[in-house]
C-alpha cells in the first residue's frame, strides 16, 4: 500500500501519523522546518525550562490522556502544583484573584455590584433567535454587560487567541458558549443543567479541565511521537503541490527550510530547491492556513462551474485525464497576528508578588503592553534554579501587533516595566529568551464559517484529501490532538473504500 502523506509535523500531524501507523497503515510526514512540534518549543538552559509556545495541555477529552499513555509518556506527565490553581486578572493596576466559587464571586473586588447583578440577571435574558452571527463582544454585552467584556472577556480572549473580542466569532471561536445559550437559554443554566450531558460525553469544560505538561516541557510529546515514527518523518521538506491521480496523489516536494515558528537560535529561511515527487494513497494537510493558501492542488476531472474555488486552468496529468486546479488562496486571508513570547528568570527576592498560581491576564483597558504572564515556575517544578522564578509573558496579538516585532532587548524592557508595576519586580532578569511567532494563532473571526465550509466542500470533491489542525478544529493544543485522532478514522474509511474498489 502507498503511504498516507501527512503535511506538517506539528502536534496534529504527528498524532494522526502515530495512530495511522499503529493501525498498520504506512505514513510519511513532511515537515517544512528543521524540527518537529510546530509552535511547541521548549528550551532547557541554565537550570531554566522555557516554553515559548503552549505552556499547558488541557485534558478536555479522554483522547488526550490516551495519547499520552499510548506514547508511553504517562510517567513523565506533570500535573501542576495544586496551589497553582489561582488565576489573576488585572484591575485597578494590580492582579486580583479570580473567584473560584459563587460566594467568592459575590465578594470579589474584580467586579462592581453592577456586574454581579448582571450575572444574577443572565438566566432571565432572552436568547437570540435571528440566526445573525455575533462577535464574542456583542454576545457578552447582550447577555451580561460592558464591564464583563472590558474587565474579564477581553483578557480571556487575549489569553486564548491573542485576539480582538469585537472580531472573534461566538459561533466559531466559542462554540460551547453558543451551545449553552442555544440549548439552555442561558450560560448559567447551561453550566448547571449541562453538567450531566458533559459527564456522559467524557468531555470536560476548558475552565474545569485538568492541565498538565511533562518533566522536560511539552516538546517531549512531539519528540516522542516523531521517534516512534522514525524515518517516516522527513524534515526540511516542503510540500508545494498536490496532484490527484487515478489511484491517489502525487506530491511535489522541495528541500529547504520554511519554519512555522522561528527556531531557537536559527530563524533563517533558505530557498526551496531540489524538486522531487512522491506517490501517496491519501493526503492529510496538517500545516497552517497561510501556507495552505500557497499550495497548488490539481484534481482529476473537469472544473465544477458551481464552485468558486476551481479555476479553469486545465492541464493534462500523468494519466492524461483533464485536471482542474483548486484555488486555495482564500485561506491566505485568515489572520494570524504576531506574538512574541518573553521568558524571564528573576531572583526570588527581586519579585515582591508571591506569584503562586497559574498567572495573570491583562485586559486592554488597564493600559499595559503585555497580554498576560504565566507564573511558569509556580505551575510546575524544575522550571527555574533554586531561589529563582520563571515568568513567561506575551506581547503582540491583535491588540498590539507591532510590538511583537520589536527587537529582543526592547521586548525585555517593555515586559520588565509592566512586571515592575504589576508584580513588584525590581532586579534585572537572571535569564532572558524571546521567541517571535510572526504568524501565531488563527483568528476565528466573524465569517470564519466560509473557510470551514470551503474545506468541507473540497474534501467532498477531492477524494483522499483531508484537512485537520488548529485552523479547522479549534486552536488549543487539546483541540489539535483530538483533531489528529479523529481524522485517522476518516482516512481509514476512505482507504477501505478505495482498496475495496481495486
Ligand atoms: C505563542 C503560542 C502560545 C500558545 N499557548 C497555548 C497553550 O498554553 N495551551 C494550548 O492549549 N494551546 C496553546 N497554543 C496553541 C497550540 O499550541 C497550537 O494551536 C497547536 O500546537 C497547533 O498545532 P498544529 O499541529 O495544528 O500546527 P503547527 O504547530 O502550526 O504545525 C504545523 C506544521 O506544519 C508545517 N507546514 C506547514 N505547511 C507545510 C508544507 N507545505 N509542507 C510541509 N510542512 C508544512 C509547519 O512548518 C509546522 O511545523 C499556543 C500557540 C502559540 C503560537
Amino acid at each position: 500500500m502507498k503511504p498516507v502523506a501527512i503535511i506538517g509535523a506539528g502536534i496534529t500531524g504527528l498524532t494522526a501519523a502515530f495512530y495511522l501507523k499503529r493501525k498498520g497503515i504506512p505514513v510519511t510526514v513532511y515537515e517544512a522546518s528543521g524540527r518537529v512540534g510546530g509552535v511547541i518549543q521548549s528550551l532547557r538552559q541554565d537550570g531554566y525550562l522555557a516554553e515559548f509556545g503552549p505552556n499547558t495541555l488541557l485534558e478536555t477529552s479522554p483522547k488526550i490522556g490516551q495519547l499520552v499513555r499510548d506514547a508511553g509518556l504517562q510517567s513523565r506527565r506533570l500535573d501542576p502544583d495544586p496551589k497553582a490553581e489561582a488565576r489573576y486578572v488585572v484591575r485597578y493596576q494590580r492582579p486580583i484573584a479570580m473567584p473560584g466559587s459563587p460566594l467568592g464571586f459575590l465578594t470579589t473586588k474584580l467586579f462592581t455590584a453592577g456586574a454581579k447583578l448582571a450575572v444574577l440577571r443572565e438566566p432571565f435574558m432572552p436568547r437570540r433567535r435571528d440566526g445573525v452571527e455575533e462577535s464574542i463582544a456583542q454576545f457578552v454585552v447582550r447577555r451580561l454587560n460592558q464591564e464583563f467584556l472590558d474587565h474579564a472577556i477581553d483578557a480571556l480572549v487575549a489569553g486564548i487567541y491573542a485576539g480582538d473580542p469585537h472580531q472573534l466569532s461566538l459561533t466559531h471561536a466559542f462554540p460551547k458558549l453558543k451551545a449553552l445559550e442555544d440549548n439552555y437559554g442561558s450560560l448559567i443554566k447551561g453550566q448547571i443543567f449541562g453538567a450531566g450531558a458533559r459527564k456522559r460525553s467524557g468531555e470536560v469544560a476548558k475552565d474545569r479541565a485538568p492541565k498538565f505538561s511533562f518533566d522536560e516541557g511539552l516538546q517531549i510529546l512531539p519528540d516522542t511521537l516523531a521517534a516512534r515514527l522514525g524515518d517516516a518523518v522527513k524534515l526540511n521538506t516542503t510540500v508545494t503541490k498536490l496532484t490527484q491521480t487515478a489511484d491517489g496523489w502525487v506530491l511535489t516536494l522541495s528541500e529547504g527550510r520554511v519554519p512555522r515558528a522561528p527556531e531557537i537560535g536559527d530563524s533563517q529561511i533558505s530557498p526551496l530547491r531540489n524538486k522531487t515527487q512522491a506517490e501517496h494513497s491519501a493526503v492529510i494537510y496538517c500545516g497552517t492556513a497561510f501556507r495552505l493558501g500557497e499550495l497548488q492542488v490539481s484534481l482529476i476531472g473537469a472544473p465544477n462551474s458551481d464552485s468558486a474555488q476551481f479555476t479553469t486552468a486545465d492541464t493534462p496529468n500523468r494519466s492524461s485525464a483533464l485536471q482542474s486546479r483548486l484555488d486555495l488562496s482564500p485561506f491566505s486571508e485568515i489572520r494570524y497576528p504576531p506574538v512574541a513570547s518573553v521568558v524571564l528568570g528573576f531572583r526570588r527576592e527581586d519579585v515582591a508578588h508571591p506569584c503562586e498560581g497559574f498567572g495573570m491576564l491583562i485586559p486592554k483597558i488597564e493600559g499595559f503592553k503585555i497580554l498576560g504572564t504565566i507564573f511558569s515556575s509556580s505551575l510546575f517544578p524544575n522550571r527555574a534554579p533554586a531561589g529563582h522564578l520563571t515568568l513567561t509573558s506575551y506581547i503582540g496579538g491583535e491588540r498590539y501587533p507591532e510590538l511583537a516585532l520589536l527587537p529582543a532587548e526592547k521586548l525585555v524592557a517593555l515586559v520588565c516595566e509592566d512586571l515592575r508595576v504589576l508584580l513588584g519586580v525590581t532586579g534585572k532578569p537572571a535569564f532572558q529568551h524571546c521567541v517571535l511567532y510572526p504568524k501565531a494563532i488563527p483568528q476565528y473571526n466573524v465569517g470564519y464559517g466560509r473557510y470551514r465550509g470551503l474545506m468541507t466542500e473540497i474534501e467532498s470533491k477531492a477524494a483522499g484529501l483531508f484537512f485537520a489542525g488548529h485552523y479547522r478544529d479549534g486552536v488549543s493544543l487539546g483541540d489539535t490532538i483530538v483533531s489528529g485522532v479523529n481524522i485517522v478514522e476518516r482516512v481509514e474509511k476512505h482507504l477501505k473504500i478505495t482498496n475495496g474498489r481495486e
